[in-house]
């Protein structure tokens, strides 16, 4: 078994296929160098030997992989003509962890191993630059230092030891930038580093290049389990074994001079979607310089250079001297690079985001991948690439991150409210999105309000947790790839960076923008699609859809055969869904119109009545109400499928539980306190959630469905007159036997019939059930020879195949997903392992004695996309999901359909 896959030189052991072995950056850095781009040579591990290490421990894992690495090391001095550990002409090597997915900023790297105090004499004289070979030392023992031996700060209120000693030699000199220390700074600072590990550690710096390699391997394989790359795995649901993989390559160097550099690019704008080349890079400058945000990064293109220096507001003359664009600065490595992102946006038939560097004028490429996008980015580029015959129809479908749409469904700033607004200050647009929140300037803190934007001089892959719970990111320092920038993107998440104009200071908790003090907790608001930072609150208001939204949903419905229905309660919800192309009304759950105050009021009256009488009396107050509720939502869903369930939860529910408002109910009725105390003593339940609800509910009161039913035929009816077809689906809930079924059938048909007589007048009507009671699902033939249709209730099946309580669940849930007992959260992803098979076994047995028999899901689950594929191949005919989950389904939808 290979466990080491070499690279370079035009040639590599393996290709961008092998992603779950190399992971994206080895796989991709593999294919690069076959299709001929220039990447540094190297060797990738696999991320089965992080698995291996994970079990079988160090010792065995370097055993069985020395002499793989060693070989591979070989190659790598035999391509760039160096020698690893030499003297005079030595190879020094980056390592980089790689998963099949990336995760940005996730995992650690390690640049320039391979330096001692004898190597960073020869490096110094081979380059012939000194001051080079000893910053790169520095760097070296602090990233190492930082990664591997874990000398990173304990706590957020110490800053790196590393960064102290720079602070206080910077102090002592009286400068302010790296770029003054002197040569002998940079030499003292690395005796001072190697004191501090030792003091720190107990050990003294490693000096053999080989026991730096396999410790910075180790600290790969182990930063796989370190806390931000848990976090960031179960956010997103990847699975620990999985593993990293680890990249080994030969440093290549941005800061050797003025003629080297380094950068970040996009074959598109991942902000927008538009297709343009953009980037940024800095010159004499290694990788982290242009990420971290500490220099102001200048742009490729001379388009994003003037489009740059428009919004930072910088004057032509200014900019062409001092941020001159890498077209107009090298243009002869810009038409290279050029060139080389056209081809690799052509080959991987999606946006790129790449890293380059310049070593002496040399070009080389350190990375590609599918870049982050906002979902407003997501649909363009894939509507662009389609039109463009990059890509087809299929494949433009299939580039659609489902979840993703939900951000271009939110809410927008209000433009009124936006030419009032006070912008205090402007940014870079960074990742488009309205926010609105207090400020908060640790990410931990993020929680501390409901709606917080985090405010930092600039992020690092500790603030993950915090950047996600904010409504939005603002950074002093940055540019358009800066942490902060690319994660918030990839999140979705409106953000502003480098905003150059901010004070922060941490002790005090402070913002300072022109004079004017902003404490933690006021509020203020960014428009991630301008860079404006806005004091206060602005108003937002719902969000336009482009053309290329409109025509990728068209494109979804011409691959899938599944309907996507909505579950809608009022006229309003069932419009917004039918804009998001809904087609149809899966659940319309009547008990919500119960609650509002005219109406609970007579619902209380029927619940209270003693005989049947006053029950009937009470439920005719309610009847023209519940007419007009239905008949608004089949207006709105005009010739469209509304399904209409009975009521279903526990009357308890309906009832007052404090003593003032029992006092003012029995007022209202003219009973006494008592009885009313009495009545709702006995309503409660032990177990309301498999208590006296759903169908049970119209067994023992018919008079509940028969007034239901009443409503519902006649408002389809009074719609009729006008000339709207209503196409009404009664549907009965919480049925375990077929009896159950029968009895409530009966009763809405006999209701139906004499409504008919009536009116003189009729409408075709269905009569189904919900399969969401584990004995439904397995006694579904018996239900399909009686009822019209299903849809399973994946809320109260999911509930009761588990047994877990779904009000209660909450308390541990939270526990077995950190532990790993459950992936994910059955409420929310479909169980397909077990509530799937009851599902499956439903709309089997029901179909073998109806083949034709309508079927759909009308739980949650219907706007989660892995689900909506497991009832896509189910063979449903619709899922039934909430409005602003209608595209997603849709796309989800077509995509299980490819
Ligand atoms: C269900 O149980 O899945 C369902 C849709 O009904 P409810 O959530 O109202 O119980
Ligand atoms: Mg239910």
């Amino acid at each position: 078994k290979t466990r080491v896959y070499k690279f370079g030189n035009k040639d590599a052991d393996g290709n961008s296929t092998m992603k779950n072995l190399l992971g994206g950056k080895g796989a991709n850095l593999a294919e690069m160098s076959l299709i001929g781009i220039p990447v540094p040579p190297g060797f990738t591990i696999t991320t089965e030997v992080c698995t291996e290490y994970n079990q079988l421990g160090q010792d065995a894992v370097v055993k069985m992989i020395k002499q793989e690495v060693e070989d591979s090391i070989a190659n790598i001095e035999t391509i760039m003509g160096t020698e690893f550990g030499d003297k005079e002409n030595p190879l020094l090597v980056s390592v980089r962890s790689g998963a099949r997915v990336s995760m940005p900023g996730m995992m650690d790297t390690v640049l320039n191993l391979g330096l001692n105090d004898d190597v960073v004499i020869g490096l110094a004289e081979k380059s012939g630059n000194e001051r080079f070979a000893w910053d790169s030392y520095r760097r070296f023992i602090q990233m190492y230092g930082d990664v591997v031996l874990g000398m990173k700060p304990e706590s957020k209120e110490d800053i790196d030891p590393f960064e102290e000693i720079m602070e206080a030699l910077k102090h002592k000199r009286s400068i302010e930038l790296d770029t003054q220390f002197t040569i002998q700074d940079l030499k003292d600072l690395v005796y001072d580093f190697k004191e501090a590990v030792k003091k720190r550690t107990g050990h003294d710096f490693p000096t053999n290049p080989w026991d730096q390699l396999w410790g910075a391997v180790v600290a790969v394989f182990n930063s796989w389990n370190g806390d931000r790359a848990v976090y960031y795995r179960t956010m997103n649901g990847y699975p620990g074994e999985w593993g990293t993989a680890v990249n080994v390559q030969a440093m290549v160097y941005g800061n050797m001079g003025e003629n080297s550099g380094t950068g970040v690019c996009f074959t598109r704008d991942a902000g927008t979607g538009e297709n343009v080349f953009n980037g940024e890079y800095l010159i004499n400058a290694q990788g982290e310089d242009v990420v971290a945000g500490t220099r102001t990064p200048q742009q490729i293109t001379k388009l994003g250079s003037l489009r740059w220096a428009k919004l930072a507001k910088v004057e032509e003359e200014d900019r062409a001297e001092n941020y001159p664009s890498l077209e107009e600065l090298m243009p002869e490595i810009y038409n290279e690079l050029n060139e080389y992102q056209e081809k690799l946006e052509l080959h991987y038939r999606d946006m790129q985001d790449m890293e380059f560097t310049m070593q002496n004028g040399k070009l080389w490429i350190l990375q590609t991948r599918n870049g982050k996008r906002t979902g407003a980015a997501m649909v363009k580029i894939a509507m662009d690439s389609l039109k463009e015959g990059l890509i087809t129809e299929k494949e433009a479908l299939l580039q659609i991150e489902p979840s993703k749409l939900d951000e271009l469904l939110h809410p927008v700033f209000d433009p009124k409210a936006l030419k009032r607004a006070n912008v205090i200050a402007q940014g870079l647009p960074a990742s488009p999105g309205a926010a609105t929140g207090k400020i908060v300037f640790f990410a931990d803190e993020a929680d501390n309000y409901k709606s917080s934007i985090l405010v930092r001089i600039e992020t690092s892959p500790e603030d993950l947790e915090g950047m996600n719970i904010a409504k939005g990111i603002l950074t002093a320092r940055g540019g358009m790839t800066s942490h902060a920038a690319v994660v918030a993107r990839g999140m979705g998440k409106c953000c502003v960076s480098g905003a150059g104009a901010l004070k922060i200071n941490y002790k005090r908790r402070t913002l300072t923008v022109d004079g004017h003090v902003y404490q933690e907790g006021d509020w203020i608001s960014l428009n991630g699609s301008t860079g404006n930072i806005i004091e206060g609150k602005v108003a937002t208001s719902e969000p336009e859809l482009s053309g290329e939204f409109a025509e990728l949903m068209k494109l979804s419905d011409k691959y899938t055969t599944m309907n996507v229905r909505t579950n809608a309660d009022s006229p309003k919800d069932a419009k917004v869904a039918v804009k998001f192309g809904a087609q149809g009304i899966g659940l319309t759950r009547t008990e919500h119109m119960f609650f509002e105050v005219d109406r609970i009021k007579a619902m209380r009256e029927m619940i209270l009545a003693d005989t049947l009488k006053g029950r009937k009396e009470a439920l005719n107050e309610l009847l023209p109400m519940q007419r007009s509720d239905f008949e608004g939502i089949f207006e709105a869903m005009a010739g469209l499928p509304v399904t209409v369930r009975l009521l279903d939860p526990p009357l308890h529910e309906f009832v007052p539980h404090q003593l003032e408002t029992q006092r003012s109910l029995a007022e209202d009725m003219h009973i006494s306190l008592e009885a009313v105390k009495i009545k709702v003593a006995e309503l409660e339940e032990f177990n309301p959630m498999l208590g006296h609800r759903g169908c049970r509910l119209g067994i023992t009161y018919p008079e509940i469905t028969e007034m239901q039913a009443r409503a519902i035929i006649e408002a389809a009816l009074n719609l009729k007159e006008k000339g709207i077809e209503a196409k009404p689906e009664i549907m009965v809930p919480l049925i375990g036997t077929i009896a159950e079924f029968e009895n409530q059938e009966a009763i809405i048909r006999a209701t139906a019939n004499k409504v008919f007589e009536e009116r003189n007048d009729t409408i075709e009507y269905l009569v189904g059930t919900m399969i969401e009671i584990p004995r439904a699902a397995l006694i579904a033939d018996l239900i399909a020879a009686k009822a019209d249709f299903f849809s399973f209730g994946t809320n109260d099946l999911t509930q009761m195949t588990f047994g877990y309580s779904r009000d209660d669940a909450g308390k541990f849930l939270p526990v077995y997903i950190e532990e790993g007992i459950l992936k994910v959260d059955p409420f929310e992803v479909l169980d397909q392992e077990g509530v799937g098979q009851l599902v499956k076994m439903g709309t089997d047995k029901g179909r073998s004695v109806k083949p034709k028999l309508k079927v759909g899901i009308c739980g949650e689950h219907g706007g989660d996309p892995s689900s909506v594929e497991f009832c896509y191949n189910t063979g449903m005919n619709y899922v039934s999901c909430s409005p602003y989950r209608v595209p997603i389904a849709r796309i989800a939808s077509a995509q299980a359909a490819i």
